[in-house]
């Protein structure tokens, strides 16, 4: 039965007491024989997908991968779990390589990863035909889209391998979202007729805050970090690399772990920096948005912006490097508005054309809109990415800690009716203009004076009505139309509020945070001797085997043995994370620091 055996394996080696969602599904696609193309965020668990079928299957799964660190990181970790993997890429001497390639044809291989410009090789290719292949895995497959920023020319060949093996399973995999280069992954890899996995964005550990604030950004950060993250490992995005070196020297200052990480430090200081984040325990990265592509390291307990990120895109990419192994993670804001200003003046200096500007102001406005919320941000977010969530969430501050607002429905209807009866032909600054009851040439030259809604909302400011539009925006009720010079067009969505059926409030926007520790995430876990303890110990096993903390094991992993203090190989091998290997190679360690420690 390749059920049971599935589910052994899950255990035994991985550790895991069951599937996350989709897993299971796609694993048995793939032990059966079958294609899949798998759209999963960040953290959803899709290395899994591939590698536990490639257990079960007779042969060796063949992991495309374009990422040389990330090869290494992921080796490293099977073979902590007893896994024959291994990796080739240009990293290795020619020796190395002919080691692999002899372990790959004697049948010894698990799984092996493979830099695609190597996978491509008629001599590669040629070895492969005699091996016995379990899979082929495609990762981070929108790499093979064109229009993307991470495009590969060598991924656009890989349909070679749906020709040259037609009957060996593939499985591409990409969290990268959107319909269209989805559409560009199945056709140019050949997998229209795999099934299609495509599962939610939400990151549901991921606690989002967001806050307006002129000074003391700082200081709340500092304040932030003590209060719910004491010794654990975070990103601080910086606009500038000058605000990057400051800041991590003060927060240094304070105490804490924090290292600065910019495009301006030459390549051998930022690689120590990475090593550092990737191998201590709790050490805090202070970096320009440079840092974060390519680094897999589970527990980033927090990513905190201390300015505005130009797009949603962006700051969904940055926030989504916290929490991926799915234990509480926060993403916490402080922007002002001179960050605003700041972007905007780069974007006009940019040498980019008209077009494309524009898109970036609409982008940067859409992010706007999301700070100014005073609804549940997760539902904007996922909105926003094409991707619903029903209710509010209950896990963002606008949800545990509702904002003070005022009533914008009045407002809202005005700037809607303003839109409809200039025809959904505008931006926001022609409307507000005619809200406003402007003196305007263009105003006249339309005929927009004479409209219902010229000069109807003169009790508001211009920057007020700019908010309303934005939440309008933001909540999905106005598009802005990239293609017709960013016009807001209505969608049906806004019929309610039209009706009278819903109403829009805004959050008034305080210059002070609340103070306190209401909105923790849990207790910080350096609070607990045991817990302090066990980490000291696995800190000395990862230095003893030159590897991360979290491939000994994760951090959920040492919470669980400090919560249930198992006396016992037998209840230690009941925790979730503990596979037979690591049970052998870890577990009397860890029994005895327990002993000591409680004893
Ligand atoms: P992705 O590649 O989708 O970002 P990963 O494959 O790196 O995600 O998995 C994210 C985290 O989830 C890893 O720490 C992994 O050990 C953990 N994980 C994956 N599957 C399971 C599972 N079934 N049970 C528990 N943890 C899991
Ligand atoms: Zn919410």
């Amino acid at each position: 039965m390749p059920e049971t055996r599935t589910l052994q394996l899950l255990h035994s080696v991985f550790g895991h007491a069951g599937f996350r969602p989709h897993q299971e599904d796609i694993v048995s696609q793939l032990v059966n024989g079958g294609d899949a193309l798998v759209i999963m965020p960040t953290g959803g668990g899709k290395s899994l997908c591939y590698q536990l079928p490639a257990l079960v299957r007779d042969g060796t799964g063949i992991v495309v991968s374009p990422l040389i660190a990330l090869m290494h990181d992921q080796v490293v970790a099977l073979k902590q779990l007893g896994v024959r993997a291994e990796y080739l890429n240009s990293s290795l001497t020619a020796e190395e390589a002919r080691r692999v390639e002899n372990a790959l044809a004697a049948g010894e291989l698990d799984l092996l990863y493979v830099a695609p410009e190597r996978l491509l090789t008629e001599r590669f290719l040629g070895l492969i035909e005699r091996a016995r292949l379990a899979l082929f895995a495609i990762d981070e497959a929108h790499c093979v889209s064109q229009w993307g920023h991470d495009f590969r020319p060598e991924y656009v060949q890989l349909s070679v391998l749906h020709e040259r093996f037609p009957s060996i399973p593939r499985i591409a995999l990409t969290a990268t979202a959107d319909a269209p280069t989805r559409a560009e992954i199945a056709q140019r890899l050949q997998l229209e007729n795999a099934r299609h996995f495509v599962t939610g964005f939400d990151r549901p550990n991921i606690r989002y805050h967001v806050r307006q604030e002129a000074s003391g950004a700082r200081e709340a950060l500092l304040r932030f970090i003590r209060d719910n993250h004491a010794g654990e490992a975070g990103i601080v995005y910086c606009l500038s690399r000058k605000r990057v070196d400051e800041v991590a020297e003060w927060l240094s200052g304070q105490d804490l772990a924090a290292l600065p990480y910019h495009a301006g430090m030459d390549a051998a200081a930022r690689r120590r920096v990475q090593e550092r984040f990737l191998n201590e325990d709790g050490v805090i990265v202070v970096a320009t948005i440079a840092f974060g592509m390519g680094i897999d390291k589970p527990d980033v307990r927090f990513v905190a912006h201390l300015n505005l990120p130009k797009s949603l895109e962006a700051y969904y990419q940055e926030t989504g490097r916290a929490g991926r192994d799915g234990n509480p993670a926060d993403a916490w804001m402080r922007y002002s508005l001179s960050d605003v200003i700041q972007l905007k003046r780069m974007m006009d200096e940019s040498e980019a054309d008209e077009a494309h500007r524009r898109i970036e102001r609409q982008k940067l406005d859409a992010m706007l809109g999301y700070c100014e919320l005073s609804s549940c941000r997760r539902q904007s977010l996922l909105g926003y990415f094409g991707d619903a969530l029903p209710a509010p969430c209950g896990n963002c501050d606008n949800c545990l800690d509702p904002p003070q607002s005022w009533d914008a429905t009045e407002a809202a209807r005005k700037a809607l009716s303003c839109a409809h009866r200039t025809g959904q032909r505008f931006g926001a600054n022609y409307l507000v203009d005619v809200l406003l009851g402007k003196e305007d040439e263009r105003i006249r030259r339309f005929g927009h004076d004479a409209i219902s809604t010229f000069g109807i909302g003169q009790d508001l400011s211009a920057n007020d009505w700019r908010t309303v539009f934005r939440q309008l925006v933001a909540r999905g009720y106005l598009v802005a139309d990239h293609d017709n010079y960013g016009a807001l067009r209505m969608t049906p969505t806004c019929r309610p509020l039209l009706r009278g059926e819903e109403s829009m409030l805004l959050a008034r926007q305080v210059a002070q945070p609340k103070r306190g520790k209401k909105g923790r995430t849990r207790p910080a876990a350096s609070d607990d001797p045991l817990f302090e303890a066990l980490r000291e110990r696995r800190r000395e096993l990862a230095k003893e085997q030159g590897v991360p903390p979290y491939v000994v094991f994760h951090d959920s992993t040492l919470a669980a043995m400090a919560a249930l203090r198992p006396q016992t190989l037998e209840a230690f091998a009941d925790l979730p994370g503990v596979g037979e290997r690591k049970l052998q190679t870890y577990g009397p360690a860890f029994l005895e620091v327990i002993r000591k420690t409680t004893g």
